[in-house]
């Protein structure tokens, strides 16, 4: 699965959309700073990521014109910048908590994939390091 990484590195080598969002969600949620190299790149099963974050207000006009983009972009086989995900352990919500991606997450939703490009942060499972904040 290759070397466990940080996400300081990940993010010089293919910036995240939302660094600071991100980063923020990953102290204070997962308690891990960005130099845990606690981050894989992997392909994320989409049926797997916290359902809370399902766009289903029909109100939300900018949040739908932003998605559609994005659908018409995976259509035309356009390769998206990795979306941001914490494995959890599974519950109702999903495995997969999600840091940034929201609109591509609801994007390649709707676009049936099955799977989408991410880095993933495994804090204390998978072989991964323990929080250390
Ligand atoms: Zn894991």
């Amino acid at each position: 699965m290759g070397e466990w990484r940080t996400l300081r590195d990940l993010n010089v080598e293919e910036q995240c959309k939302d660094y600071g969002q991100a980063l923020n969600v990953l102290e204070n949620v997962y308690n891990a700073t960005d130099e845990l190299a606690c981050w894989r790149t992997e392909l994320a099963p989409v049926a797997a990521i916290d359902s809370y974050q399902i766009i289903d207000d029909p109100d939300d006009g900018a949040g739908w014109r932003k998605v559609g983009a994005l659908q018409e972009a995976l259509r035309r086989n356009s390769v998206l910048p990795p979306i941001v995900l914490a494995h959890t352990a599974t519950s109702a919500r999903g495995g997969y908590g999600l840091l940034d991606g929201r609109h591509r997450f609801n994007a390649a939703l709707l676009e049936g994939r099955s799977f989408i490009r991410a880095w993933v942060a495994h804090v204390g499972c998978c072989g991964g390091p323990a929080s250390n904040r």
